[in-house]
């Protein structure tokens, strides 16, 4: 053991690629790639819960696998207790094997179906031929012990058992290398929300127990208040915010995670009149992300350009507009209400109304672009550590002097 981070990945990318045949090459056929995880840094301490949440197809799952070694990076790399896996020579990578585990979000569909829950539990200790057989049954049943299920639920078969009873049997499983880090995968995502809780507080006590160390992948934000203590905001496979629990949940730092959090219904008789704001517009492409800051083209913080004076619902607007004259469709830019807009955007509305009426699309976008291209459109933002890691030019220096952000 060394008193480096237990999981440190650096850069960690993960592109995929369409595979495409010697014909359509020939045909001059290019394939289509997909960067599923970007340019990600994230380490995780012994005994530490990170969570890493974001929508649907945001990278959250590859990235849980790239960190087990079970898929190979495109590009930067991931260590377990300071050694690069990259590196490790096959005895190494059995025992990184052994180490860690992952238990998915289906229960019932992850158990085998034709073996009783003991077979089930043991199977990773008889693919790596560990202890005889009559200690893998005792293993077995100390395992069901720890997981709260009975002894007799050993001769079981999944089917016969409920859904929070299958992922006592997938926990157990997972803990039968006595590993020290474990992947939970959306681990209560399919069940009752009475059974999560259940699950919930099994995997508090067993992490307490046996001093494990997780990386809890949800899109659930009530898992992660309930289970982590750092999180780690996923967008179009990039980290763009990562903190302790407590100050990215009560002062998030990225638009995005604001977002998340305000869009999670409460289940409070006083919250029913409570307006939830939504994302705008669904999870881009990630075979086409945006240029500039991914977030962009959802982004309710928007920064426009520093010599035009705008209030934000209508720079959306105006990005909305730009975004259709761009992608061909039609658009009413001659009723646009410039009302209280400052001479600039006025100006700018007339002159692109005017282009676009004589039928000149390129002149009118080029005039819209001109005035209200923000840098999010055109920079991808650094990371800023301060107030934690976040990726936005919010946070960049030379914004907050503009705007004596506290
Ligand atoms: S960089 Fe711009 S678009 Fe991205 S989150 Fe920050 S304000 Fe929004």
């Amino acid at each position: 053991m060394t008193d480096q981070p237990l999981i440190r990945a650096a850069g960690l990318t993960k592109r995929f690629t369409d595979g495409v045949s010697v014909l359509d090459r020939l045909r001059g056929r290019e394939g289509s790639s997909i960067t599923a995880v970007d340019d990600c840094s994230l380490s995780i301490e012994r005994g530490e819960t990170v969570g890493l949440v974001g929508e649907s197809g945001c990278g959250k799952s590859t990235t849980g696998q790239l960190l087990l070694g079970l898929q190979e990076p495109t590009a930067g790399s991931v260590a377990f207790d300071g050694q690069p896996i990259a590196a490790q020579s096959a005895a190494e990578r059995r025992r990184f094997r052994q180490e860690t585990a992952i238990v998915f979000q289906e229960p019932f569909s992850s158990l085998d179906p034709r073996m009783t829950v003991e077979e089930i539990i043991c199977e990773p200790l008889v693919v790596n031929d560990i202890e005889t057989e009559s200690e893998r049954h005792s293993r077995a049943r100390d395992l069901l012990d720890r997981v709260e299920l009975s002894a007799a639920m050993a001769t079981r078969y999944p089917h016969e058992l409920s859904g929070g009873q299958c992922q006592r049997v997938a926990i157990a499983r997972a803990l039968a290398l006595e590993p020290s880090f474990i992947v939970l995968d959306e681990p209560v995502s399919a069940l009752d929300v009475s059974v999560q809780a259940q699950i919930l507080s099994l995997l508090d006590e067993l992490q307490a127990e046996l001093e494990l160390t997780y990386l809890c992948i949800t899109h659930d934000l009530s898992v992660v208040s309930s289970l982590c203590d750092r999180v780690a905001v996923m967008y179009l496979g990039e980290l763009i915010e990562v903190g302790p629990l407590e100050r990215v949940f009560d002062a998030p730092a990225h638009p995005y995670t604001s977002a998340l959090l305000e869009s999670v219904p409460r289940a409070r008789a006083n919250e029913r009149d409570r307006s939830i704001d939504h994302l705008e517009g669904a999870l881009p492409s990630p075979s086409d992300p945006p240029s500039g800051c991914r977030f962009h083209t959802r982004c309710p913080k928007l920064i426009p350009p520093a010599d035009i004076d705008i209030d934000q619902s209508t720079y959306r607007a105006i990005f909305r507009l730009r975004s259709q004259i761009a992608r061909g469709e039609s658009v009413a830019l001659d009723e646009f209400d410039c009302t209280g807009c400052s001479a600039t955007v006025t100006q700018a509305i007339e002159a692109a109304t005017e282009a676009l009426n004589a039928g000149d699309r390129a002149t009118a976008l080029d005039r819209l672009d001109t005035t209200f291209e923000s840098v999010c459109e055109t920079t991808p933002p650094d990371e800023h550590t301060t107030p934690h890691h976040v990726s936005c030019h919010l946070h960049a220096d030379a914004h907050c002097r503009d705007h004596n952000c506290e």
